[in-house]
């Protein structure tokens, strides 16, 4: 199985966390989407022997293009591309650009997974990580896009500075109220260079208070269990059957191909990313090249990729895998390096698989980069 992901790099202003990829000129959008199709259409060959079952629109804010637009990149897939028979197309989406409309028009084209950017409910949050949308429209939306679409996801940020943990769970609950069967939810980090980063440094907003984004993790994450959803990733709560099909494949280490600036690929054994320049972008496929740089992962990479993914997902990672696929010395590292996190009730094996405790899951990351392998 292969996915195809699609990066497109505008969004109407910039978010003061953010620093994926994105441009808040909408100038160069004509060329940009003639370079999707392009790129799309010169990379044919790299799937040719395998059928597309997920097509995702990330950003960026996808919603800003048009129907038509979306229409016209997603008939570029199927025109280079064996694509399977039900694939999963899912479009990320702003609130500020759902109206009831267009709500209703996507739900008449191929798109049938939206993935809803909301963030919070409060208009302090909002405004505090300079979101386009307000939390009416957050909420207007969701109530519209629920009787459109069954496979919706929303995307929530916990450990906002000022925002108590009072406040999450009224945003958890708000989530749950409108029925959704999918929930993101990331950490606020602070990247270098962002505009939060710098409010931090001057002391207009509070630095993030890292007990409390803890803190916050555990109550989501027992509020949706509760509520009979599944973690199965360390960000992602899905029912069963609605687990998105697109991230599951990274996860699992399936290939997919990355098209647009910025955007990765992988084919199981290298890595390629575009250039994150929109204009660098355009004009080298223009010129039938592509912006590409690839990496050949050894197998050490493999391996600690593999760790770092299993661990944050309910799979785990296998020892039968690890032997199979890297070798018995590789095993036996793994082994090794866990057990001081099996006994710290960090780690455990079940099943044949290494998986994180209930305590260790919020660890997951820093616990994975101690069992890598260095090359
Ligand atoms: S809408 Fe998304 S991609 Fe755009 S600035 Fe905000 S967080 Fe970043």
């Amino acid at each position: 199985m292969s996915g195809i992901y699609i990066h497109i790099p505008f969004c109407k202003q910039a978010c003061h966390y953010c620093d994926f990829h994105f441009s808040t000129s909408m100038k160069k959008k004509g060329d940009l989407i003639s370079a999707l199709a392009k790129e799309l259409e010169l990379r044919k060959d790299e799937f040719k022997n395998s059928s597309v079952e997920t097509i995702y629109f990330g950003g960026g804010t996808p919603s800003l293009l048009s129907n038509d637009e979306l229409q016209f990149i997603i008939d570029s897939v199927y025109k280079n591309y064996k694509v399977s028979d039900n694939p999963e197309i899912t479009l990320e989406a702003n609130p500020d650009d759902l109206s009831k409309e267009r709500i209703i028009a996507l739900s008449k084209s191929p798109i049938n997974r939206l993935s809803i950017g909301i963030q919070s409910f409060f208009e302090s949050d909002l405004k505090l990580m300079n979101r386009a949308h307000n939390a009416n429209e957050a909420k207007s939306c969701l109530e519209e896009a629920t009787k459109h679409f069954d496979n919706i996801s929303l995307d929530l940020i916990y450990g906002i500075p000022g925002a108590s943990n009072a406040q999450w769970l009224a945003n958890i609950e708000m989530a749950l109220s409108f029925g959704v069967p999918h929930i993101s939810s990331y950490a606020l980090t602070v990247e270098p260079k962002t505009a939060l980063a710098s409010f931090i440094k001057k002391g207009i907003i509070d630095n993030v208070d890292d007990e409390q984004a803890h803190e916050q993790f555990h109550l989501l994450k027992a509020k949706l269990e509760s509520s009979g959803f599944v973690h199965y990733e360390l960000s992602n709560f899905g029912k069963e059957g609605f687990f998105s099909k697109n991230n599951s494949a990274y996860w699992q280490g399936k290939s997919y191909l990355g098209i647009g600036p910025s955007a990765h690929s992988f084919n199981g054994k290298q890595r390629g990313w575009n250039v994150s320049n929109n204009s660098k972008y355009i004009k080298a496929i223009q010129q039938n090249e592509l912006p590409i740089e690839i990496e050949t992962l050894t197998q050490t990479d493999q391996y600690n990729e593999y760790v770092m993914t299993g661990l944050r997902t309910i799979w785990g990672v296998s020892f039968n895998k690890v032997e199979s696929d890297f070798g018995i010395l590789f095993k036996d590292y793994l082994i090794e390096q866990s057990e001081i996190f099996i006994n710290q009730q960090l780690l455990y094996i079940d099943d044949g698989h290494l998986r994180v405790t209930k305590k260790g899951q919020f660890l997951c990351d820093g616990i994975a980069s101690e069992l890598f392998k260095i090359n």
